[in-house]
Formats: C-alpha cells, sequence, structure tokens
C-alpha cells in the first residue's frame, strides 16, 4: 500500500496532477475541497457549514473536516493506496491522521508540496474563477485569506514530515506534463 499526501497552495495544480498520480498508482483519490463542495451542491448540513468558511477563504473547523475524512478513508479500506489532496491542512488534522492510520495499520509513506510563486497562483486562480463557478476563485481578497491560512497553518506541516524524512518538494511551474513527471519521479522512487 502506498500512501500520499499532496500539499501546495490554492491553484499549484494538486487537483489536477492528482487525476493522473491516481490512475498511474492506482491509488483512492480524496479531495477535502471537492467533498465539500459537492456537500454544498447537495445542500447537506456539512455542505452549509462549510459553506460560511470556504466562502470567506477561510479553513473549515478541523473537527469536522477530521471527521469527514475519516469516514471517506473507510469506506474505501481496502485498496491500493490513498491519494490526499488538501488534506491534512493543520497540526491538528496531520497529529489526526497518523493515530487515525496507525490504528489501521496503515501510515504514509510520502507528501510532496507543489510549488509556484503568488504572483503567478493568483493568475491561475482568477483564470480558473471564469469557468469553476467557484466563489472563492473570483475575488483577490478571498484568494489572498486562502495563501494566508496556507502560510499560518500549512506550511509548518513540511517541519512536521521532514522530521519523519516524509517531505519532498516538486516545482509546479511548467506545463502540466512538465510537473507530471516531476512528480513521477519522485513517487517512483518510493515503489522502487
Ligand atoms: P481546495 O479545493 O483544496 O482548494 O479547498 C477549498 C476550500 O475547502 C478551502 O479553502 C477550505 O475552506 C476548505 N477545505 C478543504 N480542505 C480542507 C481542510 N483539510 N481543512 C479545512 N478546510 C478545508
Amino acid at each position: 500500500m502506498i500512501n500520499i499526501v499532496l500539499f501546495g497552495k490554492p491553484g499549484s495544480g494538486k487537483g489536477t496532477q492528482a487525476e493522473f498520480i491516481k490512475k498511474k498508482y492506482e491509488l483512492i483519490h480524496i479531495s477535502t475541497g471537492y467533498i465539500f463542495r459537492q456537500n454544498i451542491e447537495n445542500e447537506t448540513g456539512l455542505g452549509k457549514l462549510a459553506q460560511t468558511y470556504m466562502n470567506k477563504g477561510e479553513l473549515v473547523p478541523d473537527n469536522v473536516t477530521i471527521e469527514m475524512l475519516k469516514a471517506e478513508v473507510e469506506n474505501n479500506l481496502n485498496v491500493k493506496g490513498f491519494l490526499f489532496d488538501g488534506f491534512p491542512r493543520t497540526a491538528e488534522q496531520a497529529k489526526s491522521l497518523d493515530n487515525y492510520l496507525e490504528q489501521k495499520k496503515m501510515n504514509i509513506d510520502l507528501t510532496i508540496a507543489i510549488e509556484v510563486e503568488d504572483d503567478l497562483l493568483i493568475k491561475r486562480i482568477l483564470n480558473r474563477g471564469l469557468t469553476s463557478g467557484r466563489k472563492d476563485d473570483k475575488d483577490e481578497i478571498k484568494i489572498k485569506n486562502r495563501f494566508e491560512e496556507y502560510n499560518n497553518k500549512t506550511s509548518l506541516l513540511e517541519e512536521y514530515y521532514k522530521k519523519q524524512n516524509k517531505f519532498r518538494i516538486v516545482d509546479g511551474i511548467g506545463s502540466i506534463d512538465q510537473v507530471t513527471e516531476r512528480l513521477y519521479k519522485v513517487i517512483d522512487v518510493l515503489i522502487k
């Protein structure tokens, strides 16, 4: 089994790259942002709660997000592995994930941060906002707030996973194919 976490600020290409990685390595792709958006679309209680945070570019509270993530893993046991996209995003989430996986006799093998500079990310997200229908993609203030959440709460996870020797950085600038190849190289080392 291989379990991988994809890090990267909004717009860094996590979702796009996850599509390729999940196919190549036959992993179950879990995107917490996507699950929240589905809940919003279906007007569930979880969706209504998440929406108030997402619309401001803030993180959804840990307890809600962690429970949702566990339920998703629970529904997919006995698979080749998971590709976590957008989770964990806080120290609390990372610890809960480790504890939970340990209970299931699983663990995170590798975390990869896709790095792109902020100016380019803003351009990419505003461009995506023209078609994505996402309110949090349309407004530069909300986008900057998402970056701030990343800088304040998520970037410190780099240290957490570095200590476990599980953290790698991939340059996210270039064509989609180029970035995919860089990611494959990092993952292939793991499975050989
Ligand atoms: P994403 O699709 O990953 O860009 O996520 C969109 C939004 O969903 C984020 O800005 C947060 O409001 C929320 N979200 C997604 N994943 C998490 C998480 N792990 N913890 C808290 N909020 C999250």
